[in-house]
């Protein structure tokens, strides 16, 4: 097996929608999905190309009620091509007899390639080799190049290629009773012999979207004039060509598309800019693709990981795979564009391109490898810091509250109604109370100032997000005279089968466990980030913010008395009165049902909820042992007036693990984590099973609808943080390895503090660092408790 080949043979229509998302092509402007360019959206194919940042409101009515909701736009299909022997069918793959088929996605190229052969009902045998590129060297730009052979038959071989902007949003089959028009056309056209172009708008965000392709006939490196009509229709521009073919000759036909909107940078009006992009091109498809090919060979040479001699290639697969959708969905395209990580990749219309807390699992990876890319990222959060204030003052609260969903101007997109597709009920949606969001964006900007050392990032941007988050979790923790403690009521946590109690009509919960750990820890951090910051903009920013003593001495307190709840002995509560909750019979569940990892929707659709249950979707105490190492949990513990003993950590992941249904994929991320140093078997199986969420569904369907990105780059951060116990903290790198049985080795290059190379390699005996020659200052390198300085060009080996 080829590491770096997601290869497919046969044509499957079951799993095509599968294969479209794993091998949609994108680089951080916009992806499109690897559906086939002679489809159309239907039962079987999914075309959809989404670009960063397009979404648009809709109101539809469900259930009686009229229910807003935003979704990442689908803009219109760049792909369509089909040819046809003159007088016979359209490529269809369904309805004619496919000799042969296979489909390779190059992910060191990023290349998609496609090869059959098909009969027609007149015996005519046609050959079709097909190979596209979503530019990762120009990001307005993507290609699609198809070379026919007539097998057997020689005559004239029509060609049809559009540009089709009468797409809607159908991709997701439970919001299908909800308006998917989101596009109105504007405008096709025609300029010189070759060039169409379309325009569309966004319903209500009025976004111009522009497309411009060309089609040529090349043979034997000529573009060669044929004769083609144009036609013209609202929403949709084809052209027909028609090519002489002889038996046996390959006709090549390529097709250039530049796709611009009115929210770009640099341009003087969107269409314009598309039709001057692919009308002005020099070369034609091969030379694009070198220079694409070029942009990834350098994104490789920054991002590979070695997995040392011979590691399991399906790990290595999919480790590369999780690198490239990450790296097609955010990239250097991204920087300028003012977005967040959509959850779901740009590869379908799950979750609606929204943003919600994943970040936390895929910022890790981008800090040591692209820190400007995180900045960017943040800069999207602190663009909507003043939408934050205003949504923490409507709750009552002071300070900045982020939504959990978040998509164009960050106000909270969470639907207020979700579909049970099992019982097809519509149901409240009370996922908007997971505040814990609030925790991951400032752990985020912490930890890319700990990567980096940013200083002027925090300053400017990072530092005053996270002093009006710290003053948010002060402002909801409520005072307990009867305690003496702070409470956090009515949350919930990152477990979303919780949303309130069995019996309690308010919804949501109290002093849930990792939301006041955690907002203990935000609290910490922002008394940290007042001492870090130059006198000057401390002065600043307290004045701005009328920032007083009493309340920086008030978030000591709290940080202080926050309450956490423990039961049997020293088991942390999910939140306050877990412990009353019944057990769950997972065992008859599971005889009955099979899969359960969606054990909310099989309880809701058996008249009972998962609230009654000590039963988990996903880690949520878990969480506190992933996002922080053991010393660190223990001493914030411990100003909380808690101690928490070393063996107590195996037996809470021991005890929650068991009551835990893992419908989310993040949560096999945080297994593995939690499980790396007690049990490596075990941690080994939530790895490769995390591994395989996308590559083989494991959730029966949701894959297709958008691939999980923090569960894609949470693994991939696995072997770069957890095996090799990387941390950064108090200006160190540490380094504390615990390499799993089944890795020979582990290596790869880290930008860390100024340094662009910082390689690191693993293997069971040793740890080498070394540190490319750049001028930079030399760094900190913890191992065991040591530190030593490693200058630029230096290079230290600690044996293990
Ligand atoms: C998970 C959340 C996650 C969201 C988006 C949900 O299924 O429970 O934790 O943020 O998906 O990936």
């Amino acid at each position: 097996m080829n590491p770096w080949v997601l290869a497919y043979d046969g044509f499957d229509p079951p799993t095509e929608g599968l294969r479209e998302a794993l091998c949609a092509l994108g680089n951080g402007y916009l992806a499109t999905r690897g559906a086939a360019p002679e489809a159309a959206a239907g039962a079987v194919h999914y075309p959809g190309t989404y670009i960063a940042g397009c979404y648009n409101r809709l109101v539809s009515r469900v259930a009686g009620r009229e229910v807003e909701n935003e979704d990442l736009v689908n803009t219109p299909n760049w792909l369509p091509l089909t040819v046809r022997p003159r007088g016979g069918r359209w490529l269809d793959l369904g309805a004619q007899e496919v000799l042969a088929y296979r489909q390779e996605l190059d992910l060191r190229r990023g290349v998609l390639t496609r090869r059959l052969r098909v009969r027609d009902p007149d015996g005519r045998v046609t050959g079709l080799t097909q190979r596209r590129f979503v530019s990762m060297d120009d990001p307005h730009l993507a290609g699609l190049e198809t070379t026919v052979v007539a097998e057997n038959w020689s005559g004239p071989l029509e060609v049809r290629s559009a540009l089709d902007g009468r797409v809607v949003n159908a991709g997701v089959e439970r919001y299908r009773a909800l308006d998917g028009r989101h596009l109105e056309p504007v405008e096709t056209g025609q300029a010189g012999d070759d060039l169409v172009w379309l325009e569309v708008q966004t319903r209500s965000s009025l976004i111009r979207i522009a497309q411009a392709a060309t089609t040529r006939v090349v043979r034997d490196g000529q573009v060669v004039a044929v004769p083609r009509r144009t036609e013209r229709e609202p929403g949709h521009v084809a052209q027909q060509l028609t090519v002489e073919a002889s038996e046996g000759e390959p006709v090549t036909v390529e097709k250039l598309v530049a796709v611009f909107t009115s929210k770009d940078r640099a341009i003087a009006e969107a269409g314009g800019d598309a039709r001057g992009r692919v009308g002005r091109l020099r070369d034609g498809f091969d030379g694009r693709l070198e220079r694409h090919v070029l942009a990834w060979d350098q994104l490789w040479r920054r991002c590979d990981i070695d997995l040392g001699g011979d590691g399991d290639p399906e790990v290595a697969l999919a480790l590369n795979l999780h690198v490239f959708h990450l790296l097609q969905t955010v990239s250097e395209h991204t920087i300028d564009l003012d977005v967040g990580v959509p959850a779901r990749g740009l590869h379908g219309e799950a979750y609606r391109g929204h943003i919600f807390w994943d970040e936390l699992f895929i910022f890790p990876f981008l800090n040591l490898r692209f820190p400007e890319l995180t900045r960017a990222l943040l800069r999207y959060r602190s663009r909507r810091l003043p939408e934050a204030r205003e949504a923490a003052r409507a709750a009552g609260y002071r300070g900045a509250m982020y939504p959990w969903q978040s998509g164009s101007d960050g106000r909270e997109e969470t639907q207020r109604l979700h579909l049970n597709p099992k019982s097809g009920r519509w149901l409240p949606d009370r996922s908007h109370r997971q505040r814990h969001v609030n925790v991951a964006i400032a752990y985020n900007i912490w930890q890319y100032y700990q990567v980096t050392g940013d200083l002027a990032f925090l300053s400017a941007y990072g530092a005053e997000m996270l002093l009006e988050i710290a003053r948010f979790w002060a402002s909801i923790a409520s005072y307990s005279h009867a305690l003496d403690r702070y409470e956090i009521r009515g949350v919930m946590g990152p477990d979303e089968y919780h949303d309130g109690y069995p019996d309690r009509d308010e919804p949501g919960l109290d002093n849930n466990a990792y939301t006041n750990v955690m907002a203990a820890w935000v609290l910490c951090r922002a008394l940290e980030t007042l001492e870090l910051l130059p006198e000057h903009r401390r002065t600043e920013l307290t004045e701005r913010l009328g920032l007083r003593q009493e309340e920086v001495d008030r978030w000591e307190e709290v940080s202080r008395k926050l309450r956490v709840c423990f039961h049997d002995g020293d088991i942390i509560s999910q939140f306050e009165g877990y412990d009353q909750l019944e057990e769950l019979d997972w065992e008859g569940l599971r005889a009955r049902h099979g899969n359960i990892r969606r054990l909310d929707r099989i309880l809701e659709a058996e008249g009972d909820t998962p609230n009654r249950y000590k039963a988990s979707k996903q880690a949520d105490v878990l969480m506190l042992f992933y996002l922080l190492s053991a010393d660190e949990l223990r001493g914030l513990l411990d100003r909380l007036g808690h101690r928490l003993e070393p063996a107590a950590i195996p037996r809470n992941v021991d005890y929650y693990l068991k009551r835990t249904s893992h419908g989310s994929t993040l949560s096999g991320v945080v297994n593995a984590w939690v499980l790396a140093r007690s049990d490596r078997a075990r941690s080994w199986r939530f790895f490769t099973e995390a591994l395989a969420s996308d590559l083989h569904d494991v959730q029966g369907g949701t894959t297709a609808e958008g691939i999980h990105l923090g569960a894609m780059a949470g693994t991939v951060d696995l072997a770069q943080r957890c095996y090799t116990g990387l941390e950064t903290r108090e200006d160190v790198l540490w380094l504390s390895p615990s390499l799993p049985e089944e890795l020979a080795g582990l290596g790869f290059d880290v930008r860390y503090r100024g340094h662009w190379g910082v390689n690191l390699h693993l293997t069971r005996r040793r740890l080498r660092v070394q540190v490319a020659a750049s001028g930079a200052a030399p760094i900190k390198v913890g191992v065991d408790g040591q530190v030593v300085e490693v200058p630029s060009g230096g290079m230290r080996e600690f044996a293990l």
